[in-house]
């Protein structure tokens, strides 16, 4: 399987490359060729067929080439056995027609552990077969830093450094990052906020010599084998509920998500409708009702995963459905960078309409969610799931709904505590990080101190 570039100015890649790169360098998004087929009915056939086997053949579809089954099988495998919960992405019905799809059994407690906890043993094959050593340099708001850190820690060809915001992320979610003793993972506190970590990970990447001479790798959302691994799981539930058609409601920050309900579409899941669910950010659920992409500010939220203006992944379905046009992407994207904003082609937007809803959903309502959900159902979700759970309001009450349901309450306690009135325990397994003594850095808001850190300590 070849891929290219979503702005048509970049040479096609392997399944290998795509493995261990960011953003292609014309600035596109790389994306498969074409769509593979799967044979749904082969798997919903295979007796004992399990989460694992599920997500290791979708994956290879995007691989396209026997030799990277086999390792792509065993780190499934590997990666799955470490969830709290057997049938790894259960579901739990909670009215007619109503499901919570519970993504938050892994070993941090978010969705974010589907996509990395295979894609880390994979990168690290491929860097293995180069002979190659590489630095991931990554920000975190909060779960993505956590669930890199659980992922790469000892694998033996990367290194990892994780900048998160000095006292602005919650204790839970630095304590499950500072807490390794990985040797080959550095936690900084960069005194400033998510924004100043992320443009200093955006210029660090930017300095192309540096870059190279350090071969900094990303591991973000942009990353194909993140959205590869986590169609499984909407094809898992296409198989579980047996419906001719599906809703899918996903709480979306960057887009990933929910794109990876489009390509589990596109390999032949039975969905009907996508419910796009964002909180006050929300540039999507303009342009997708409007048509209008138009950067905003970013304001601070409950579901801060969701707190992100610019959706890189939304790139990806722009190409889609221009027809797979490049050269449109590339004039509408740089005209984004220039202007803040993009207005999308009238039959581009038709057909974004004809799957996608989507819905903005204020603090007030993701509250009152979470306090009902705990009152009527007996259920304590997390603010991001409550955002997505608001939003199901737009599809129709026989319609069969199944709500992403991203994280564990326990990771936002205090969101969920003044919501509901009840405190969410962290699973028992966790609770040593409460007690367990930190390792960090702390550095100012400066790039030079960060390069100067990164090369140091190597
Ligand atoms: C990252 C995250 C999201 C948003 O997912 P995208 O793929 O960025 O749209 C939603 N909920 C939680 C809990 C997350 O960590």
């Amino acid at each position: 399987m070849k891929y290219v570039s979503t702005r048509g100015a970049s040479p096609a890649i392997s399944f290998e490359d795509v493995l261990i790169s960011g953003p292609a360098p014309d600035g596109g998004l790389y994306v498969p060729e074409s769509w593979p087929t799967f044979d749904l009915a082969r798997i919903r056939n295979k007796p004992g067929a399990t989460y694992a086997d599920l997500a290791a053949a979708v994956v290879a579809l995007f691989a396209g080439s026997p030799e990277w089954y086999r390792d792509i099988d065993k780190h499934a495998h590997e990666a799955y056995a470490k969830w709290d919960d057997k049938r790894v992405a259960p579901l739990v019905p909670f009215g007619e027609h109503r499901w919570l799809l519970e993504l938050f059994h892994g070993p941090t407690l978010a969705f974010k552990d589907f996509a990395l906890q295979l894609l880390a043993p994979l990168m690290n094959e491929a860097l293995k077969r180069r002979n190659q050593r590489a630095l991931v340099l990554a920000a975190t708001s909060g779960d993505t830093g956590a669930a890199a850190v659980a992922a790469l820690a000892n694998q033996p060809n990367i290194d990892l450094v994780v900048l998160h915001p000095k006292g602005r992320i919650s204790d839970v979610q630095r304590r499950q990052m500072t807490t390794t003793t990985a040797s080959n993972i550095r936690n900084v506190a960069i005194e400033g906020t998510f924004d100043d970590a992320q443009s200093l990970v955006k210029q660090v990447f930017a300095d192309q010599a540096f870059a190279r001479d350090h071969r900094l790798a990303a591991i973000n959302s942009i990353n194909w084998v993140r959205i590869a691994a986590q169609a499984a799981y909407y094809i898992s539930t296409s198989i579980a509920l047996d419906k001719k058609a599906l809703t899918f409601a996903v709480p979306t920050g960057n887009f990933g998500d929910v794109f990876a309900g489009y390509v589990a579409k596109q390999l032949g899941a039975p969905i009907r409708r996508l419910i796009v669910a964002t909180n006050a950010n929300d540039i999507l659920a303009r342009a997708i009702t409007t048509g209008n992409y138009a950067r905003g500010q970013v304001h601070a939220t409950m579901s801060p995963a969701m707190d992100i203006q610019v959706a890189s992944n939304f790139e990806r379905l722009l190409y889609e459905s221009s027809g797979r046009d490049a050269a449109q992407i590339k004039r509408q994207m740089e005209s984004f960078a220039a202007t803040g904003t993009l207005k999308l082609a009238p039959d581009a937007l038709a057909k974004i309409q004809t799957l996608f809803a989507a819905d903005r959903v204020d603090e007030a309502e993701t509250a009152a969610t979470i306090r009902l959900m705990h009152r009527d159902a007996r259920l304590l979700v997390d603010p991001h799931t409550a955002v997505a759970l608001t939003a199901t309001r737009k599809a129709a009450p026989d319609e069969d709904t199944v709500v992403l349901a991203t994280a564990h309450p326990a990771k936002f306690p205090d969101a969920v505590e003044k919501a509901a009135g009840v405190k969410p325990e962290l699973p028992e397994r966790l609770r040593w990080i409460l007690t367990a003594p930190e390792r960090y850095d702390t550095l100012p808001n400066d790039l030079a101190a960060l390069k100067h850190h990164l090369a140091a300590k190597r």
